[in-house]
């Protein structure tokens, strides 16, 4: 059977692999899988062929005789959120995330908010290739789509309950916004304002194109918005990305930090107030997160790479849950919803800073510093699982972790080494606390890649 679903939803070029009649196709097998008189709430981010796939998409899905209602353009997390909260049978959202322009996507999303399991994915796919629809008799094919009103407001105001407004508002923080020029700017500058904050934007409206950056916030692409918080004299920025489920956070002096070290920041707050509960993260972040936790007595769980399924394994995992990431950004708080969520990110970390009364340098100053190295080498998928045995092998009386690669946990000082899910590619990952051994480390990594793929 064919694939269709990637780590995240749908994904590809609008017109070149993201057509309308695969929209429709799939809207017709998404109706199928929720069924006839279910209703199911659709919205999508700035992207360009959103409204044309939004439309498509609704089609197959009337078509099932499912009750299609509207969002409009709204970020992932406030559909998700919006699901939830109105009641719906689920969702979808068009969205290609933090892919380049040319990019949409399509994920599915359950009653609860959160994206789909995997299993529901295959039963998707099932109906898809073999065109198994359920189409409905003419009388049962909705007359309209609804407009859902409300849905940017029920989801802020959701996102405020969760923090202590009027501390957060007392101190009246600077803040920069950085959207990416897509949905975020619909609620990130909102919740701010709410929150008492002097707000500024940067790539502030909407536009398909992504005039600004990038949608994908990383170090490169934020460098010119940390120049601006920097002279703003800003507390904290924070970009998005194209759906604003991702934060990355600039801190007062300019500096841009990588998402498993503010989620670190966050954790760690939670711990010292007290709270309990396991952090669910993918054997890709820091164990700066194990170094956090340790002395509060707290278990990080780590989990194969992709946010669905830190999602699933978060509602596995149930009432001992405390939060959970990824480390590009994606901050997980289940009280709201268990997904990741650029705003409600955003609010937790004003009212870190408004609690611990210091700078976002200092808190991040505190945590335990890692020097990084990522590197990647070309080879098929089959060499890549052979060189991951090979250092499991070398590595055998460390601690490891073999759910996605493997992961070996030395005493300050961490590898990955996996195959990617996408190219043909090993991916390596380190971090050390002394760079020599950073060094020897990725050194032996190669070392024993290229033994075995028999280069240099
Ligand atoms: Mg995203």
């Amino acid at each position: 059977m064919g694939k269709l679903f990637g780590t995240d939803g749908v994904r590809g070029i609008v017109n070149v692999e993201l057509t309308p009649e695969l929209a429709l196709h799939l809207g017709l097998a998404i109706g199928a899988f929720f069924g006839e008189g279910s209703r199911v709430l659709v919205g999508r981010d700035v992207r360009r062929g959103g409204e044309m796939l939004f439309k498509a998409v609704t089609s197959g899905l009337l078509s099932s005789g499912v009750k299609v209602h509207y969002a409009g353009m709204v970020p992932t997390p406030t559909l998700q959120y919006a699901i939830k909260h109105f009641g719906y049978d689920g969702g979808v959202m068009i969205t290609a995330s933090h892919n380049p322009p040319k990019y949409n996507g399509i994920k599915v999303i359950g009653p609860n908010g959160v994206e789909i399991s995997r299993d529901q994915e295959r039963e998707i796919e099932e109906i898809f290739f073999s065109e198994k629809w359920r189409r409905a008799s003419v009388i049962s094919v909705p007359e309209d789509v609804p407009r859902q009103y409300g849905v940017i407001e029920a989801y802020v105001n959701a996102v405020l309950s969760h923090v202590d407004v009027e501390k957060i508002r007392s101190k009246n923080f600077r803040v920069l916004i950085d959207p990416a020029n897509s949905v975020g700017a619909l609620t990130s500058p909102l919740i701010a304002k709410k929150l008492g904050c002097k707000v500024y934007t940067i790539n502030g409206h909407l536009d398909g194109d992504f005039p600004g950056r990038e949608p994908e916030p990383t170090t490169e692409t934020l460098k010119e918005t940390a120049e601006v918080a920097k002279a703003l004299r800003a507390d904290l920025a924070v970009g998005h990305d194209g759906d604003a489920d991702r934060a990355i956070f600039i801190d007062d002096l300019g500096r841009i930090h990588w998402g498993d070290r503010s989620a670190a920041v966050i954790c760690k707050y939670f711990a010292k107030k007290g709270l309990k509960g396991k952090v669910v993260t993918a054997v890709s972040s820091s164990i700066i997160i194990e170094d956090v936790l340790k002395p509060y007595g707290l278990e990080v769980v780590w989990t194969k790479v992709g946010s669905v399924d830190i999602s699933h394994l978060m509602l596995k995992i149930g009432k001992e849950v405390l939060c959970g990431f990824e480390e590009n950004g994606g901050f997980m708080y289940p009280p709201h919803v268990p997904v990741r969520d650029g705003g409600m990110t955003l609010a937790l970390m004003l009212q870190v800073l408004a609690d611990e009364g210091k700078k976002l340098s200092q808190l991040f100053d505190e945590l335990p510093h890692y020097y990084t190295l990522k590197t990647k080498i070309p080879m098929s998928r089959s060499d890549a699982l052979k060189v991951v045995e090979k250092v499991a092998e070398h590595f055998k009386n460390e601690r490891l972790i073999t759910i996605d690669g493997v992961k070996v946990l030395m005493k300050d000082a961490w590898v990955l080494v996996r195959p990617s899910g996408t190219e043909p590619i090993l991916r390596i990952m380190a971090e050390a606390r002394d760079e020599a051994k950073l060094k020897e480390i990725v050194d032996t990594v190669k070392k024993i890649a290229y033994e075995t793929v028999g280069k240099k």
